[in-house]
């Protein structure tokens, strides 16, 4: 889908979410307001969870879409899904979490360096 809104980030939705994250969704959902799950897209990453950032996006709307960008108050694109619309939504809370599929160490799993002195050599 083209970005119309100028937006020069291509966000996808992190498929995990740590414990504390869920939550706090919940907590937001539960009186009315819009959550989105954000991570920026790369063209290629170790971990696909959160494209190797180490931490994912939860940010919290309290409206939208529009059809612009507001003056005057944080606003993030949203390129639509089955349950909100593409537009602009009008931010209250972001935060970050660590990512719960690499622990915030994205590509650590490829790594195969043996520690530099194992125990079991030191005597
Ligand atoms: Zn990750």
């Amino acid at each position: 889908m083209s970005n119309i809104f100028h937006d020069p980030r291509v966000y996808v939705t992190p498929s995990q979410l740590p414990p504390e994250a869920e939550h706090w969704q919940r907590q937001e959902k539960a009186i009315g307001r819009i959550v989105f799950a954000k991570a920026i897209e790369k063209q290629s990453a170790h971990c696909l969870n959160c494209m190797d950032l180490g931490e994912v996006y939860l940010t919290v709307c309290t409206s939208g879409p529009y059809d612009g960008w507001p003056s005057g108050a944080k606003a993030t694109y949203f390129p639509g899904s089955e349950q909100h619309g593409e537009g602009i939504y009008i931010v209250r809370e972001t935060r970050t979490f660590l990512c719960p599929a690499c622990q915030g160490k994205p590509g650590e799993e490829l790594e195969v360096d043996l520690p530099a002195s194992p125990h079991w050599t030191e005597w």
